[in-house]
């Protein structure tokens, strides 16, 4: 038995092994295996679920008035200085080595930041980060995307609650339906396979509409996520007034022949179907669903560098004064790994318990 060839490559940092055993007297390969060295252990709670994915929040700020969110538009209550560059890359790094592979920026309006390039390509260059995605309102996505996708964005979410213009400007005080549209149509010329639609459910509002979304995702692999409107501590009235279960545009799906996706092993909380005829696909986020919690998958960052276990929970403590120097990286990642055992095993949202969350711009939904 004769040579045995060793064949490396670095894809993001983590190193894959192939080795290929050669009988040279016979000349050719007789054995083949293949070593992907190990990447951290996933952060996991009390609970048996693993948190590969974060949500960060980098602003509050909004230029957007959703009535939902923020009806009034964003008011600054006191002056605050969100996560900066330097503290964004050292809670990146303690995260990524505690297995987290995804990360996802949010706000507020997570571009009105000056820096988001910035803060795009620091979090790009950690090597454990593979999925980089963000969620947008859309505004100026068209002029921007191909830059924010060299940066290192892979993965967008953009929210759109009605493809009625004249909807969509009462909905959210901006008049920009055919520009942010026209914004997709660009992320896909720049490069992004697939894009996903954030639509909150909104009783009178949109869930007449399902006919319109289903178009769009006809010809485009375009993944309509309906989200079912969330009682915050702002917004009861509006609750009581507009909310509405998925329930039923799911079940008209499914007398369609839309059929529930095999769930992904390291999939959240959303359930999505797709039909034979369908380039997209569409799915529901129903947080008062029961068994909601039990795929949790996610962490979260305000953007005052606070982590919260659940969007809806009380529980949060703040990280920053970890996040000031590289070599509190020990420290930080010791108090992550603690906090995971405060995590509760579900909302209680059902009660009407919204817990601190005033309204999901603080928090990035
Ligand atoms: N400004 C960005 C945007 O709108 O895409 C990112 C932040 S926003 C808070 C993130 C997501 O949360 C959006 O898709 C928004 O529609 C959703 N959202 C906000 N308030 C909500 C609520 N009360 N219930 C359900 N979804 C909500
Ligand atoms: Fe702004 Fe997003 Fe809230 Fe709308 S949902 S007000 S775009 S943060």
């Amino acid at each position: 038995m004769g040579g045995n060839a060793v064949v490396s490559r670095i894809w993001k940092g983590v190193l894959e092994v192939k080795h290929t055993l050669i009988d040279h007297s016979i000349g050719h390969e007789v054995a083949r295996f293949e070593t992907t060295p190990s990447l951290p252990p996933i952060l996991a709670d009390n609970h048996g679920r693993q948190f590969p994915y974060l949500r960060l929040s980098i602003t509050d700020i909004c230029n957007f008035s959703c009535d939902y969110c923020l009806p009034d538009g964003y008011k600054p209550s006191f002056k605050k200085t969100f996560l900066e560059l330097h503290e964004i890359k050292n809670l990146v790094a303690a995260f990524a080595a505690l297995g987290t592979h995804k990360i996802r920026l949010t706000g507020g309006e997570p571009t009105l930041r000056k820096d988001f390039i910035e803060i795009v390509q620091t979090i790009s260059a950690e090597q454990n980060i593979t999925k980089l995605a963000m969620t947008t309102n859309g505004y100026k996505l068209k002029k921007n995307i191909q830059k924010w996708h060299e940066a290192g964005i892979n993965a967008l979410n953009v929210s759109i609650d009605t493809l009625d213009a004249e909807r969509f400007h009462k909905l959210t005080g901006h008049d920009r339906l055919p520009e942010i549209l026209d914004g997709i149509d660009e992320a896909f010329d720049v490069g992004f396979n697939s894009i996903k639609i954030n639509a909150v459910l909104l009783k009178g509002i949109n869930d007449d509409q399902l006919e319109q979304f289903m178009a769009m995702v006809k010809h485009k692999p375009i993944s309509i996520r309906y989200i079912e409107l969330m009682q915050t501590g702002d917004n009861l009235d509006y609750f009581n007034r507009y909310h509405v279960a998925a329930s039923g545009l799911q079940n008209k799906l499914l007398a369609q022949g839309w059929v529930a996706k095999p769930r992904a092993s390291d999939a959240g909380p959303a359930i999505e179907l797709s039909h034979p005829d369908y380039l997209g696909s569409i799915g529901f986020i129903a947080p008062y669903s029961k068994d909601f919690c039990t795929n949790c998958n996610r962490l979260r960052i305000t953007s005052l560098g606070a982590l919260r276990l659940c969007l809806f929970g009380n529980q949060g403590v703040s990280l920053r004064h970890l996040l000031q120097h590289a070599d509190q990286q020990d420290e930080l990642k010791a108090l992550i790994e603690q906090q995971l055992n405060f995590k509760a095993s579900s909302h209680f949202l059902a009660l009407g318990d919204t817990g601190s969350t005033a309204n999901l711009s603080t928090i990035g939904g």
